[in-house]
């Protein structure tokens, strides 16, 4: 069939992206800047799902975004987590993990209050299984801010098992201060280690869990891959219990938003 005859694909319906400015900016370690969106678009913003994902746009310079025109050629974008969101002002938090050059991470290192966002989505997002009371999180520092919000949405008493790989002893701080939890650390440095390796070996330490346990697993594609592997590999694990997403790729650029590992 030529291309001109192939069924046309529904184009996908997103909500429009909200234009927002930059209201608070903090530091929460030397490699994590948490900056606060805020203006009157975001009270339409969500709510977002834990582990959702929005998307951030970074006009070049003298491109007009957002466009009345919907087929409008879009600005490049990167992924990142609505780590909290407050409704009733109108406030949205990002976390950004301040990793070397890169449109998002050069971005949010020079950011000045009053800068202007444009800022996509919510969509998609975890939803714990309703009868898990069991569960192992596995994140990198780009993940935590989703892994916070999984944490968050967790049933009360369930027992959770959190291992997070960050740069060094500096990085470490805590997934929720609502939520407190025992967290495996592990710090990766000298930097150039390959990213992930510790939490690879830290989930091969730790084994088979009790039947029924829940695993969600976010960080580097390739580690995400492996890591997924050696999981699926243990006797009777329930694989529609192990969610898992890469969140970048080592060596690759604007890696894309749905990388859930089902190749
Ligand atoms: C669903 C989802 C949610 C996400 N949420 C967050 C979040 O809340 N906070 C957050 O910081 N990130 C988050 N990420 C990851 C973020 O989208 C990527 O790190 C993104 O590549 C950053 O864009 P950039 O423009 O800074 O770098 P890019 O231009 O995309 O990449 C430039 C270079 O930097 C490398 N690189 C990219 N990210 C990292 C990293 N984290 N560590 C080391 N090297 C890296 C790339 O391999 C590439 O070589 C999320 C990703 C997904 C899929």
């Amino acid at each position: 069939m030529d291309a001109a005859a192939a069924p046309q694909k529904p184009r996908k319906k997103r909500p429009p992206p909200k234009s927002a400015r930059v209201e608070r900016i903090e530091r929460v370690t030397p490699g994590l800047m948490r900056i606060t969106f805020g203006g009157p678009e975001l009270l339409a913003f969500g709510p977002p799902k834990p582990a959702g994902h929005i998307k951030l746009f970074f006009p070049p310079d003298g491109m007009v975004w957002p466009s009345a025109d919907p087929e409008a050629a879009r600005p490049p974008s990167r992924t990142y987590t609505p780590r909290r969101y407050d409704a009733a002002r109108g406030l949205l938090e990002v976390e950004f993990v301040l990793h070397g050059e890169g449109l998002a991470s050069n971005w949010a290192t020079n950011a000045r209050i009053g800068d202007l966002m444009t800022i996509g989505g919510p969509g998609g997002g975890y939803t714990a299984p309703a009868d898990a009371d069991s569960f192992v999180i596995v994140a990198d520092d780009s993940a935590m801010p989703a892994a916070g919000m999984v944490l968050e949405s967790l049933p009360a008493g369930a027992s959770v098992t959190v291992i997070c790989e960050v740069t060094d002893k500096l990085e470490e701080h805590p997934l929720s201060p609502a939520v407190p939890c025992q967290t495996q650390w592990l710090h990766r440095n000298p930097a150039n280690a390959v990213p992930c390796a510790l939490l690879e070996k830290a989930v091969r330490d730790l084994g088979p869990q009790p039947a029924g346990t829940c695993w969600w697993i976010a960080c580097e594609s390739g580690a995400m891959r492996r890591i997924r592997d050696h999981v699926f590999a243990y006797p009777d694990i329930d694989r529609s219990r192990v969610h898992t997403r890469g969140y970048w790729k080592s060596g690759s650029s604007n890696h894309p938003d749905h990388d859930y590992g089902l190749d």
